[in-house]
């Protein structure tokens, strides 16, 4: 939309149109109660879709850029619900079974859906087609408006809501209608959200000193549908089976280096990267033929000291950014968005933004958020040492979970996003 159209108020501003904000805005219309709310998103970016720049790479480093997100079997009920999934469905890629290994060492374990009795442990889809289905569905709601390239600039309290003030880049600002207000405003800015900086929104930051290194690799054989987890003395690396292309088998490659190794193992050439990933992945995926295009994701666990004010609520990696060890950010947003549009469902008399609300919703999801930081941190932690204590430790659990079915179920349960 042109920002001429932007009207003065809105139910509920989300500011992000990442994997967050664009999925809450989905779900909303999805949902009885909720779908008459009027929405708008206004994203930094212009979605890749629309951008006619020929090879513009406006969306690295936001939501839809060459990642791909491994997503739970409850985030796929949850995508469901909000009737995204038939949009999604053609272009995941099941996990039929988890194999985690350490490497050098002895110890790995390995989960079956078989064994669990469900066609899929998870799914992996990649960032840039859950972006197309996210943005097409977008697309076609009746009360949801996009304005982008857009950014918020200020949020102010008001008696009804927020008061927001918008910058669209445009040079003639005297005719700008660069102010709306909403009765809640969504914060899905991202992990650097300068809104919460200057709402005095405190976040904690611990800085892992390590980076994801993420690319596309192309193999000699069938992934037969296998997630790799393998952790290094250097961090995890992950191989998530991604659909074919035009015949060719791939993997989604997620490795954990130190800052330094990280800058070092991407300036490689890709031959040079390839044969160094080989030697610390092995041959379980055959020779690793070809590799794509690489990004570098400094990685840090940040959680914001407050997630809801009146009128005001934060939504994925600015309430909490994780580790990608256990692929848990966007399952644990999703079970977030579920929450938040459930209690919008239930306002009654009382106001979309009104604190009530929003305490609801918080007490709906602070225990499994905490208990998602806390599990996240701790195995980033343990896995991503040499220390001779950690790696007995790693041992002991690879082995007793695959020796304790008990065990094995908890943890495949706890894969698969359920309790
Ligand atoms: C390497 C890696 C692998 C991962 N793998 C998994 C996985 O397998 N499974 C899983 O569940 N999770 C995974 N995650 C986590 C997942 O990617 C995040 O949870 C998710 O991207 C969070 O999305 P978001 O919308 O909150 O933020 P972002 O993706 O950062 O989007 C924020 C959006 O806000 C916009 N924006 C910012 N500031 C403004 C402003 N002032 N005004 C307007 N717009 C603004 C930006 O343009 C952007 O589009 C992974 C993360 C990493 C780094």
């Amino acid at each position: 939309m042109q920002r001429e159209d932007l009207k003065q108020e809105y139910d509920i501003v989300i500011v992000g149109g990442g994997m967050v904000g664009t999925t809450l805005a989905c779900a909303l219309a999805a949902w009885g109660p909720t779908s008459a709310l009027s929405v708008l998103i206004v994203d930094a970016q212009m979605p890749a879709h629309k951008s006619n720049k020929a090879g513009s790479n406006e969306r690295e480093k936001a939501s839809f850029d060459s990642r791909s997100t491994a997503l739970s079997s409850s985030s796929k009920l949850i995508l469901e619900r909000f009737g995204l999934w038939p949009q999604l469905s053609a272009g995941v890629c099941p996990i039929k079974q988890i194999h985690v290994s350490d490497q050098g060492r002895f110890g790995a374990t390995k989960l079956d859906s078989a064994d669990f009795g469900v066609p899929a442990l998870g799914y992996v889809v990649e960032n840039a087609a859950f972006g197309a289905a996210l943005n097409s569905t977008l697309a076609q709601l009746a009360h949801c408006a996009m304005l982008a390239p857009a950014r918020v600039i200020s949020a102010t309290p008001s008696a009804t809501g927020m008061d927001i003030e918008l910058d669209s880049g445009q040079a003639d600002a005297s005719c700008d209608p660069s102010r709306v207000a909403a009765k809640l405003l969504v914060i899905a800015e991202g992990g650097g959200s300068s809104l919460c900086d200057q709402l005095g929104i405190m976040r904690s930051n611990e800085d892992y000193g390590q980076h994801a290194l993420i690319a596309n690799v192309g193999l000699s054989q069938s992934h037969k549908g296998v997630a790799f987890e393998r952790f290094t003395n250097s961090g995890p690396l992950a191989m998530l089976p991604l659909l074919p292309v035009e015949g060719e088998p791939r993997a989604s490659l997620v490795w954990t280096l130190g800052a330094d190794e990280s800058e070092y193992y991407a300036a490689l050439d890709d031959a040079e990267l390839l044969a160094r990933l080989q030697e610390k992945f092995g041959g379980r995926l055959g020779r690793l033929k070809r590799i794509g295009s690489r990004a570098l994701y400094p990685l840090s666990l940040r959680v914001a000291q407050e997630q809801i004010r009146p009128g005001l609520v934060l939504l994925g990696n600015v309430a909490h950014t994780l580790h990608p060890v256990a692929g848990q950010g966007m399952n644990l947003s999703l079970r977030d968005i579920e929450a938040l549009v459930e209690a919008l469902s239930d306002i009654q008399d009382e106001g979309v933004g009104s604190m009530a609300t929003l305490q609801r919703y918080l007490a709906a999801r602070e225990a499994d958020q905490s208990l998602m930081i806390s599990v996240t941190d701790g195995l980033t932690k343990l896995f991503s040492s040499d220390a001779q204590t950690k790696v007995w430790l790693r041992k002991a659990g690879l082995l007793s979970i695959d020796l304790i079915p008990a065990l094995k179920k908890t943890f495949g349960a706890r894969a698969m996003g359920f309790d």
